[in-house]
């Protein structure tokens, strides 16, 4: 391994500066609270090794000469290096093979299914319903197990193809960096069924030669201009959360891959607290950005599913959304600026206001651009105080359809709480499976209140959905918010279903994630998929695209299988729905291959969204596995667009990852 190792972290005022998650106010007098000096460009952020100079007074310019950024003057008091959760050996903490942490997972033992850890509610529980459960719906083998491959060797990596002087001078440059198999394969994927099948059964057709730890926005630009002399390929690497296909090599790429992995740049360079906003870089992940925040009375509500371990720069190239966008925004509408280095300079705004008629806006360039522009460093994101009040909830429908009725009105009064998801009948009762033993927080399937809803109020069990949801603000305005929407849901034969049924929901959202791991262990294929669609073809889609499953997989000969879905996010115009499919593959002929099986069909499934009236993404993004339908959802006219965009930006295609379209470098 060849690594230039972290340098200095900047001198005594830096470790002050840090506090295991807290952002450290300055001392200065003027504080974050007094607003807008103004900067040149290459003084507006710390050096990273630098933090110390940062916090010293800096002359002010007396007034903004142009090609100057606006920005508040407490940024250089306040940079703060937050202690990551995250090792830079991501392996230290994290599986190699499967998602989330090591102490952490779904293991059957005998036929009992628990949840190894504390560090989820759910740990060390024992959920003596699902087995029962995987067996009926799954047609699980309990004595039948997949075991996943050991962890490669050394000696099992293919030798990195890179040029020693391009090594040395990432060394001159002291960029951190390392040529080992392992650092190397650990950037070589995301979360697709497909990346998890390959790491437990195969291996990687193409994996990066060299990764690079850049420690700040000036190393970024150094490896940029390293890549452009050398002609490397760079793919910025996040969380690896990308469930697209977006961090994977392209296969045919013959240069040399490096992966750019921003853990290293996860410091908070700045709070304006004034205007409510934070300048951060790009590689903090949501949990520390989170806790970093939190610590100083605020939030940015933004909260993906993966937030626990996807970056703000990942967030930004994937247009990513979060549970709570009602009262937050998705990131588009909490992204005020953005630092982002091409091969052909670097693109930021010129000043940090909060909108303005200045042609088209060229954050829209950098939110999707799926790591095949540049590389984002810095994001000036909103902040919100923290609310003074949580609350969760839940409704109980008869049936999907009358809970997708129910929350088309709760978004046409414009009355959603800060998230509400509905869940179809196969994915509550699935829910319910992941209960422990009766009595433990009054469940809806558990004693009086499964009596109430099905023989008192006649739902059927076999039909009828719930909707979860969170409420953030004053206590008296969620009062009166949920009352309004419980007298909605009353019109659409729903019933409040309680507090304890709507916190288990969000509970299991974030547990929910560790389950495909258990389900390959027992011969059961698994992904999600989403869309958006409008209001009036939701219902239609979500049926159609269950009956196309549903056929296809009667065709194949596939006797066990779960499909549901759900609404996670509503607006105005629609909704987003997501998908879960899973089949059990052991009745499928021998020559088949699981994995393209589930390929095929989950193809298929698109097909059948797009048809329905269905986005090709409302958040994952296109990656390289939905690059085939782009150009059917942007026209023609709009690839030629983003095609002069990456000719302009990339001219010798050094972001060749292949995410949105593919361009070959010869067409550039
Ligand atoms: C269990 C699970 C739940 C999920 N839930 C959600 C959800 O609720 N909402 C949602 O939106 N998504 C969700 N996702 C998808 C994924 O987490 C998002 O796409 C996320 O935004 C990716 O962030 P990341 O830091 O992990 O990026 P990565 O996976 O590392 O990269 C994703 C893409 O962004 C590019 N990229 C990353 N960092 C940078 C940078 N600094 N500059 C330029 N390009 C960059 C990469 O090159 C790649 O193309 C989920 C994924 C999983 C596995």
């Amino acid at each position: 391994m060849s690594d230039a190792g972290r340098r200095d972290s900047g001198g005594p005022q830096e470790e002050a500066a840090q506090d295991n998650g807290a952002v450290m106010k300055s001392t200065a007098s003027d504080g974050a609270e007094k607003m807008a000096c103004s900067q040149d460009v290459s003084a507006a952020t710390p050096p990273c090794n630098a933090a110390a100079a940062a916090v010293q007074p800096q002359p002010q310019p007396q007034q903004l000469a142009v090609g100057t950024i606006d920005r508040p003057s407490a940024q250089r008091r306040i940079v703060k290096n937050v202690q990551s959760v995250i090792p830079r050996n991501r392996l230290e903490l994290l599986k190699w093979n499967g998602w989330g942490y090591k102490d952490s997972m779904f293991e059957l033992k005998g036929d009992l299914l628990c949840f190894t850890g504390k560090r989820y509610p759910i740990g060390n529980q024992t959920l003596p319903y699902f087995t029962e459960w995987a067996i009926n719906k799954l047609g699980i083998d309990v004595n039948r197990r997949n075991r996943a491959q050991p962890l490669p060797k050394p000696a099992d990596f293919p030798k990195p193809r890179v040029e020693t002087a391009f090594l040395s001078e990432l060394k001159g440059h002291r960029i951190a960096h390392s040529v080992s198999g392992l650092d190397r394969l650990v950037r070589a994927h995301g979360h697709t069924l497909h990346d998890m099948f390959v790491l437990r059964e195969g291996a990687f057709d193409r994996i990066p030669d060299v990764v690079a730890w850049p420690e700040c926005h000036d190393d970024v630009v150094k490896i940029v201009e390293l890549a452009a002399k050398f002609n490397v390929v760079v793919i910025p690497f996040g969380g690896g959360t990308s469930v697209s296909g977006a961090v994977s090599c392209p296969t045919k790429e013959h240069r040399t891959i490096l992966s750019l992995d921003t853990s290293q740049m996860n410091r908070i360079l700045w709070i304006d607290h004034g205007n409510l906003v934070a300048c951060c870089e790009s590689g903090i992940v949501g949990q520390d950005l989170e806790r970093a925040l939190q610590a100083q009375g605020y939030t940015t509500g933004h909260e993906p599913d993966s937030y626990e371990f996807s970056s703000l720069g990942g967030w930004v190239a994937t247009r990513a959304s979060g549970m709570k966008k009602n009262t937050y925004g998705n990131i588009e509408e909490l992204l005020v600026s953005v630092r982002f280095v091409t091969p052909t300079g670097v693109l930021e705004k010129r000043t940090q206001v909060p909108r303005m008629s200045c042609g088209p806006d060229f954050n829209h360039i950098v939110l999707g651009s799926e790591g095949t522009l540049g590389v984002i460093t810095e994001a000036t994101i909103k902040i919100r105080p923290l609310p003074p009040c949580k609350k969760y909830g839940s409704i109980v429908f008869p049936d999907f359809e009358s809970g997708v009725k129910c929350l088309r009105e709760i978004a046409r009064q414009r009355l959603q709480p800060s998230s509400i998801r509905l869940m179809d009948n196969e994915q509550f009762k699935f829910g319910q499976t992941l209960r422990p033993t009766p009595g433990y927080l009054g469940l809806i399937f558990d004693g009086l209140k499964r009596m109430y809803i099905t023989k008192i109020k006649g739902f059927n069990i076999d039909s009828m959905c719930v909707a979860t949801l969170v409420f953030e603000g004053e206590k008296k305005d969620i009062e009166y918010h949920e009352k309004k929407i419980n007298a909605i849901a009353a019109n659409f034969n729903g019933i409040p279903a309680g507090e304890t049924n709507g916190e288990r929901g969000y509970m299991l959202t974030f547990v929910i994630a560790y389950i495909r791991d258990l389900a390959l262990e027992f011969n059961v294929v698994a992904e999600s998929f989403e869309t958006s669609v409008p209001w009036d073809r939701t219902i239609t889609l979500c049926k159609n695209v269950k009956h196309r499953i549903g056929e296809e997989c009667k065709s194949l000969g596939i006797e066990h299988y779960f499909i549901s879905c759900r609404v996670t996010q509503t607006y105005d115009v629609g909704s987003c729905v997501y998908f879960y499919f899973g089949f059990n593959w052991t009745t499928l002929p021998e020559t088949s291959d699981p994995l393209s099986v589930y390929e095929r069909l989950e193809e298929m499934a698109r097909d059948e969204i797009l048809a329905s009236g269905g986005s090709l993404s409302h958040h994952h993004g296109v990656g390289k596995l939905r690059a085939k339908w782009f150009c059917g959802q942007v026209s023609p006219l709009g690839v030629q667009l983003y095609s002069a965009t990456k000719r302009q930006l990339d001219p010798k295609n050094i972001f060749a990852c292949g995410n949105l379209v593919h361009i070959p470098s010869s067409s550039l």
